[in-house]
């Protein structure tokens, strides 16, 4: 090929509409409808025809149109009305701004993470871990926060599919061709792009960044895609989760490393680095390397300076989730780099596998971002303590019920998955504060007040929505498989806009178990044959392009609907996205979820039928673990964990028929006189008022704020004060002591009258420690105690600090606890040390523990 020159050419938007301009590259249009109709009224089938993409369709808009829609007086008070609430909501004070920046002037928050789902037109997600990122964004814009985003941006991101006439899927990778996206290139101050190198193998490999403005949040983007880079290196940031484990890797430099540089090119200095996942980890690495050539201090300061701005987000809970890199890769990619830090490779690889693993394994991601963050966090109660469980051994001896890794479950941000129908209905009887805290309780409590009628009417005009958008779709994906005309003329009716609409879209991981309710024909065949009651199921869903097995589930639904007596009544619709989520999700009655538990961390899709009026019907996995009670929807089991797997299909497909059968289609076709599914609309009142505050985004990104950020940032601000002052200090006593450990020692133990205790009475519990090279100062002494279970075993542990009472000797003191009973009861106790707590930001940071011999 020849090549080619280049210029771009920019739509000429008259000057009456030029708003549209800054409007389109804002993408705070994805949560707010009034924006979007905006849009939609330049032209509503190009709308479509460019996935709903603003940049395009301005680009695509006849002159003559816009010339039509400066004399149309009702579109130019819409946009001003837009550009009105635009400003106010770009430039208005924020929650932050009210309570914090005062106080914080100088915090900055860098969430990284590997994929963004932030709406249809911009393909770099594949699944709720990007949904998540991009949900968390849009609320950290909503409440204000001094954070940016860092990702990659993908040429092709993650792939579209399509099934063949077989209902096996196909991938394709259409090319994003950003100069007609909602983003922008940072340029340097000659207005050529700005770019950042990376040292990968031998090479050199060049990035330059794109920023995605996210209402208030740029997210910026690394694209290697440019010719400084061989064949090879442009394609690092062309799929999403799309290559081997080399590139895998090298994506992962790009993201930590060449993420860290690329804010600090552009003089973004952030004070709390959160690892969304453990992909982006090695900004661990090339925050330290920054500290040491930009403030002079050796690779031991800097770490333990940084560390504690550190935040890590574990989404896994099983190990084989993690990215492990073999050992010998880790050598390859990093010997210059470990050699410029000053130390050596195998220092990177202990600290991928945790002081506690001394194997000779490969570079655990979520290791080396768990050792080097102290705030840690799981995304649901359950899925928290899954973590610990699968951590445990980078842990030491900490006792796992004390392992620090504390839940912040996952939410959705409303305003981007709720109907403009809900939304609106929500402002007439809520009032608009649900928009900006949703997190409150008591606005919620109102939904009571919504007619049953309007709402019950509300969602149904969702349901034929949702109907007509799947024949529409159905009737497309068969055209393009060309399919003959009588199944074309059947896409035109499947489905009926009355029956009760079950809806499962997911990524279609076998652990998810799509086709679950497909294991006993008769029984689904009986539900699906009662033309009184009935029922349909709508699916989608990708599998991993290398999933073999996810893709047979796919096939297995699409073959199962072939039945020619069912098949209205089931879809699998292709190509899952936020789009069709949307649909999905504001639509349907009942949100089927089958995961095997505990493999579903959290789950947020079943969260986005809350606001929409949906009920979930789900195994007690992730949130639905603490979400469930029997007035806001259905579970499947009781959270039973099985180690047989087909006998766990069996069992929980039978009580998905019981439930399906003898609850939910009985409940709701039981009409009154006036139509209304009363009892249903108890339970959709039930099911918003009490999921409603609990499991969106701002409550998360809240509790992110005000547990995670709020710390880290006050713990490195003081770490970094006066040259590294006090991570000096902080690092030569955590040495000290660390050396000294061995030399501690618990002498006795001495527990008076422990016969016969009553409830109510204290236990006086006494023991001398002989400090060996360490000062009473660098430890805590603490009795750990509970009641003890058939093994002996203290379950849920919990600790009492116990005092310095006397000096034996120069060396060794007495220590003495009264310990309250309160539970009658078998108790466990045991006397333990622990370097001293107020020097760390947790408990166990440092991972060291004595423990009495309490034998004799
Ligand atoms: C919300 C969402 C997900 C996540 O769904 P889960 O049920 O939590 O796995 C995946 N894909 C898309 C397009 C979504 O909108």
């Amino acid at each position: 090929m020849p090549k080619f020159a280049s210029f771009t050419v920019i739509p000429s938007i008259p000057e009456r509409l030029a708003p549209l301009e800054e409007l389109a590259k804002n993408i705070m249009w994805s949560w707010h409808h009034s924006i979007i109709e905006l849009f939609r009224r330049l032209d509503r089938d190009l709308w479509d025809e460019v996935d709903h993409n603003p940049v395009r369709l301005l680009g695509v808009v006849s002159q003559e149109r816009f010339d039509q829609l400066t004399q149309n007086d009702s579109f130019l008070n819409h946009l001003d009305r837009v550009v009105e609430m635009y400003n106010s909501y770009m430039y208005g004070p924020t929650w932050f701004q009210k309570n914090f920046a005062e106080a914080y002037p100088d915090m900055r928050i860098a969430y990284f993470s590997m994929e963004y789902g932030l709406t249809e037109c911009l393909r770099i997600y594949s699944g709720g871990l990007g949904v998540l990122s991009g949900d968390h964004l849009k609320s950290a814009s909503d409440l204000g926060l001094p954070l940016v985003g860092v990702g990659l941006l993908y040429q092709e991101g993650y792939f579209q599919q399509y099934l063949n006439a077989d209902g096996w899927q196909q991938e394709t990778y259409p090319q994003n061709d950003f100069y007609t996206f909602p983003v922008t290139q940072i340029l340097d101050e000659d207005g050529e792009s700005l770019k950042i190198d990376v040292h990968i193998l031998d090479r050199t490999v060049y990035a330059r960044i794109w920023k995605i403005q996210v209402g208030r949040i740029p997210l910026f983007m690394l694209d290697t895609n440019i010719p400084e880079n061989n064949r090879e290196d442009q394609d690092i940031t062309d799929k999403l989760y799309g290559g081997d484990t080399e590139m895998r890797i090298k994506q992962e430099i790009m993201l930590g490393i060449g993420g860290t540089r690329a804010l600090h090119a552009m003089g973004i200095k952030p004070t709390v680095c959160h690892m969304n996942e453990g992909h982006s980890a090695f900004q661990v690495l090339e925050r330290n390397r920054l500290s040491m050539f930009n403030e002079g201090v050796s690779y031991k300061v800097a770490a333990q300076a940084n560390g504690g701005g550190n935040v890590f987000t574990t989404h896994t809970p099983v190990p084989a989730g993690f990215d492990i890199f073999h050992p010998d890769q880790i050598y390859r990619y990093f010997q210059d780099y470990a050699n410029e830090l000053g130390i050596s490779v195998d220092f990177i690889l202990r600290l991928g596998r945790g002081p506690g693993d001394q194997s000779n394994s490969g570079l655990n991601m979520a290791i080396l971002a768990a050792t080097n963050s102290p705030l840690i966090n799981g995304v649901s109660k359950l899925h928290s303590k899954t973590s610990r469980k699968i951590f445990r051994k980078a842990f030491g001896t900490i006792p796992e019920d004390e392992i620090f890794i504390t839940p912040i479950t996952n939410g959705v941000h409303y305003r981007s998955w709720i109907s403009l129908e809900m939304e609106q209905l929500f402002d007439r009887y809520l009032g608009s504060r649900w928009r900006e805290q949703p997190e409150d309780q008591s606005i919620w409590e109102r939904v009571y007040k919504i007619p049953d009628e309007e709402l019950w009417r509300t969602h149904e005009r969702r349901r034929e929505r949702l109907i007509a958008m799947t024949r529409n779709a159905l009737y497309k994906q068969l055209m393009k498989r060309g399919s003959s005309q009588h199944d074309l003329d059947i896409a035109g009716e499947v489905l009926s806009p009355d029956a009760l609409t079950i809806g499962f879209a997911r990524r279609f991981a076998t652990y998810k178990r799509a086709n679950l309710f497909l294991l006993v024909t008769d029984r689904i065949m009986k539900l699906l044959s009662n033309k009184n009651q009935p029922i349909q199921f709508i699916f989608a869903g990708k599998a991993h392009p290398h999933d073999d097995a996810g893709k047979e589930f796919i096939r297995q639904i699409v073959h199962f609907a072939r039945d020619q007596n069912i098949r209205r009544q089931i879809v699998f619709l292709e190509d899952y996205n936020i789009s069709l989520a949307r649909y999905l999700v504001q639509g349907v009655d009942v949100w089927l979820n089958t995961p095997q538990r505990p493999l579903e961390a959290s789950g947020t899709s079943g969260m986005k039928v809350v606001p929409n009026g949906g009920l979930n019907l789900s195994t007690l996995d992730g949130w639905w673990d603490e979400g469930y009670d029997r007035d806001v929807g259905w579970s499947i089991g009781s959270g039973e964990e099985y180690t047989d797997k087909s006998y766990q299909d069996r069992v929980e497909s039978g009580a998905l028929y019981n439930l399906l059968e003898y609850e939910i289609i009985p409940r709701f076709y039981n009409r009154g006189q006036d139509g209304l599914p009363r009892q249903w609309i108890s339970m959709m009142k039930h099911s918003i008022a009490r999921l409603g505050p609990v499991f969106n985004t701002h409550r998360m990104v809240m509790e992110y704020f005000e547990r995670f950020y709020l710390k880290a940032h006050q713990r490195i601000t003081f770490l970094i004060e006066d040259n590294f002052k006090n991570a000096i200090e902080l690092g030569d006593w955590k040495h000290a002591v660390k050396d000294n450990w061995d030399s501690l020692e618990i002498l006795n133990v001495i527990a008076e009258n422990t016969d016969n205790i009553r409830v109510g009475e204290k236990l006086q519990i006494r023991a001398e420690i002989d400090f060996g090279n360490l000062d009473p100062e660098d430890i805590n002494v603490e009795v750990y105690y509970g009641s003890l279970d058939s093994n002996n075993d203290i379950l849920g542990g919990a600790t009492m600090p116990m005092n310095l009472v006397s000096k034996v000797s120069q060396n060794v003191g007495v220590y003495e606890i009264h310990l309250p009973c309160t539970i009658s009861g078998r108790i466990g106790y045991i006397v333990r040390v622990i370097p001293d707590t107020a020097r760390t930001t947790v408990k166990h940071e440092m991972l060291l523990i004595k423990w009495a011999d309490m034998a004799d």
